[in-house]
């Protein structure tokens, strides 16, 4: 019996003259022989484009350029290409010229949180490290689209260093985050380098990396892969499926290989109008994930970047799939539904609410059912008084090293030990306004 079906043998087939097909599950075949023009694309798929749809498609790929992998090009459904969502996700959009008065360039502002090249340092603990500008596949809703095919390179280990340097410099960085392009389009010894380089880093406890390769280019997780990721741990894994369709006995082999090197699995999808904006899809595709050893990790709210206005659900959409969801099934199989805030304010978790009302010693909720139901609070309750001095706390937090604690946001209003009672925005007209009569104040003294 053959390992490869009759739509990957005939694929390879017109790539290649009388390709073997055995070449198919070699990743750099795979990476060698990317579709990048609609001529290809029409040759493999036997489709035709009309006159007017080919110089639509070929205005957007002049502005945002095609790549497709043959693996994921077999995927799509031939017979009904247009609604397929492997198509979508993968073959330009006349919609993507379209631009909204919404749209930006740089959405969640990474380019002004970069303190140095390849680096986007937002949270406090945790950088974000663009260690490749490449990808196997090109995503019509790619929030980086802005840079796709601009600097179609690796950065060399000279340019890597001076993040590594800055992450070295930073004690507070527990947590690094290879992103891209993809981290696995890098080589073999390269990514072997790059993540001893960062392991030799004290302060830095977890590595994890980004990557939509087990999606659109599975094979490339060789066992020789394998090896170099199994000495790096704790290493976790984000991939980012979108779609159950996706979930291939190639990205399942691809998948076990990670999980059983003892890397924890996450993924990442994006909410696509046309793809996956439906319970029921989604249901399938986060219990098919769990089948694999696939933690659903986020659901995103798609970004206000350029050329993606197309691909947009209102937030109702998402709020209504995590409805269908919690409560409907295993609790793990629920990501948490995130919008990145615009402006570079990082992601905002957003949830249908499930508490309806409260008193001072009440709490009224509502189930995944629609029954709601009271909980009684505490008539008293002692509240541990914080003043950070945890040596001297009933509570047994026993820190090796005096860290000093400081909170901020949200958590700053709610400790005992800080002052602060209110979080107010810079730039509203009443705060300029009060410090325009201070001003004033200071120039009549
Ligand atoms: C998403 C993201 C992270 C990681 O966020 P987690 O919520 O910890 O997964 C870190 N930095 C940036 C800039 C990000 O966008």
């Amino acid at each position: 019996m053959s390992h490869y079906s009759k739509k990957e043998q005939m694929i390879a087939q017109s790539i290649e003259e009388g390709a073997v097909i055995s070449k198919w599950k070699d990743w750099k075949w795979q990476v060698k022989h990317v579709i990048q023009t609609i001529d290809q694309f029409e040759k493999l798929l036997k489709i035709k484009f009309d006159v007017k749809e080919r110089s639509e498609l070929t205005q957007t790929i002049d502005k945002f350029p095609l790549s497709i992998t043959p693996y994921y090009l077999s995927l799509i459904d031939r017979e009904d290409y247009h609604n397929d969502p492997v198509f979508k996700q993968s073959f330009p959009s006349i919609s993507e010229l379209v631009m909204e008065d919404c749209d930006m360039n740089d959405p969640l502002a990474e380019d002004k949180d970069s303190p140095v090249p390849h680096i986007t340092h937002r949270y406090p603990d945790r950088v974000l490290f663009h260690v490749s500008n490449v990808c196997a596949m090109y995503c019509r809703h790619c929030t980086r689209k802005r840079k796709v095919g601009d600097v179609d390179d690796i950065p060399n280990r000279a340019s890597l260093k001076k993040g590594i340097r800055y992450i070295q410099n930073n004690r507070n960085i527990r947590d690094v985050l290879l992103s891209g392009g993809d981290p696995f389009m890098l080589s073999d010894d390269y990514l072997d380098w790059l993540l001893s380089e960062l392991q030799k880093i004290p302060h830095v406890e977890v590595i994890r990396i980004g990557t939509r390769i087990p999606v659109v280019l599975p094979f490339r997780i060789t066992d020789k892969l394998i090896e170099v990721l199994k000495k790096h741990h704790p290493l976790w894994i984000n991939t980012h499926f979108n779609h159950p369709r996706e979930i291939t006995a190639s990205s399942k082999q691809a998948l076990h290989k990670l999980a059983d090197a003892g890397i924890p699995l996450g993924n990442q999808t994006v909410l696509l109008s046309g793809i996956n904006d439906c319970p029921r899809i989604m249901k399938r595709l986060v219990h098919k994930l769990v089948q694999n050893r696939v933690r659903p990790y986020y659901l995103y709210q798609c970004d206000l970047s350029e050329g993606l206005s197309h691909f947009r659900t209102p937030v109702g959409k998402g709020i209504e799939i995590i409805e269908n969801l919690i409560g409907h099934t295993s609790g793990f199989a629920v990501p948490t539904y995130v919008i990145d805030a615009p402006g570079g304010g990082g992601k905002i978790p957003v949830m249908p609410n499930y508490l309806i009302s409260w008193s001072t010693n009440k709490v009224v909720l509502r189930n995944y059912e629609g029954m709601i139901t009271t909980y009684k609070e505490p008539d008293s309750y002692e509240p541990v008084f914080c003043d950070r001095d945890c040596d001297h706390c009933d509570l047994q937090l026993k820190l090796d090293e005096a860290d000093e604690y400081l909170s901020t946001g949200i958590a700053e209003l709610l400790s005992d030990a800080d002052e602060a009672i209110s979080l107010i925005p810079e730039n509203t007209e009443r705060i300029e306004r009060r410090n325009e009569e201070s001003d004033h104040f200071e120039e009549a003294v």
